[in-house]
């Protein structure tokens, strides 16, 4: 089944807004958009009196060559979180559609299912003996769902989940749904990424986001990689000049080959302060559990979550208390830093007494 048949009727019939820009190319006179002729003080040559395209070319066809696939089946959107709401907007009609979440997992899944009052149905993941997986026997006993969210590497819990076991469920709920997987932190780990098996199962979509390995949090740039159908479906409903002229430019920047040379070196770089780290709290003895994850985070569990937040408060250092999440009382997510921020943490827990 074609997966856009799946989507909501009104998106379907919509004619999508048709701004300036994406009209007619930005070349020649431009008297088409109402623009200021000058540039504003401090441009640096970005031209920010235009607005921008609304999916730049170059910066298009860049992610595509760095993500192995096909332009027409990529749109770029304001951060996953954005290509998490079109999807969830463009798929489920408020008050019948169901989406599904395998808790403990990023929060953004079921916040914008609730704002379109879609129901969010949990699947839980399991842990069996120290990792943590997907309860497919649960997933497969679930009323049907337009919209199965999973998340390899999983946030916060680290764990991946097998492309099989994704492409799996994908061809399962072919017949009513779309498998959407987040890899927001795959480039930490040593999976591949399923972005080149869209084209072979069209119900899937791939989340990929510049927010983390690429340093780029602050620029709000992600992507969506779905079937051509799907990315037309979602252009509708996106905003008509969703990414910042400035941001694309300092996306592309980070795309280039030496940027990512520099990036190789930073992720071998976090790997070798992650394993310090590991083995610091590995001996620590009131660190109950550690779950590595293969991600540039951990997952901890302390006697109690609230006092080591505090603690480390206290000594200037932030960590993000998991325990409202289900099965992770009093377990706490600490990001893998800098050097130098690793010192201050390594320093804090070597005399750390909750
Ligand atoms: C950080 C994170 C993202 C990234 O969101 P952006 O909007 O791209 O910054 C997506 N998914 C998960 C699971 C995350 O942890």
């Amino acid at each position: 089944m074609n997966p856009a048949a799946l989507a909501r009727a009104e998106i379907r019939a919509l004619k999508p807004y048709a701004s300036a820009r994406a009209l007619a190319d930005s070349a020649g006179v431009l008297l088409n958009a109402n623009e200021n002729p000058w540039p504003p003080a401090g441009d640096g040559g970005l031209a920010l009196n235009r607005y921008p395209d609304p999916q730049p070319a170059a910066l298009k066809a860049r992610l595509a060559e760095v993500y192995g696939v096909d332009e027409s089946r990529l749109l770029i959107t304001r951060g996953s979180d954005e290509g998490i709401d079109l999807l969830v907007r463009v798929f489920c009609r408020a008050g019948q559609d169901r989406v599904l979440v395998c808790p403990p997992c990023f929060g953004m899944y079921a916040l914008s299912a609730r704002v379109q009052n879609a129901d969010v149905i949990e699947a839980p993941l399991i842990e069996v003996g120290g990792q943590w997986q997907l309860d497919t026997a649960a997933v497969a006993q679930t009323l049907p769902c337009r919209l199965y969210f999973l998340c390899s590497p999983n946030n916060p819990t680290g764990n991946r989940i097998a492309a099989d076991t994704v492409l799996e469920l994908a061809r399962r709920v072919s017949d009513h749904g779309l498998v959407v997987i987040d890899e927001a932190y795959i480039e930490f780990s040593d999976s591949d990424s399923l972005a080149d098996k869209v084209g072979l199962q069209p119900n899937l979509v791939v989340l990929r986001t510049l927010s983390k390995a690429y340093a780029l949090a602050g620029c709000r740039i992600g992507a969506v990689i779905a079937d051509p159908d799907v990315v037309d479906l979602l252009r509708r409903i996106i905003a008509p000049y969703p990414l910042p002229t400035p941001s694309v430019s300092a996306a592309l920047a980070a795309l280039t080959p030496e940027a990512l040379a520099r990036q190789q070196d930073q992720l071998a770089r976090l790997e070798r302060l992650k394993a310090a780290l590991l083995e610091q709290l590995e001996l620590h003895a009131d660190i109950k559990q550690v779950w590595p994850g293969e991600a540039n985070f951990v997952l901890v569990r302390v006697e109690d979550a609230q006092a080591l937040v505090q603690d480390a408060f206290a000594a200037g250092i932030r960590l993000r208390d998991q325990s409202t999440q289900p099965d992770l009382d009093n377990c706490v997510r600490i990001t893998v830093g800098s050097e130098e921020e690793m010192q201050t943490l390594a320093e804090f827990l070597r005399d750390w007494q909750p």
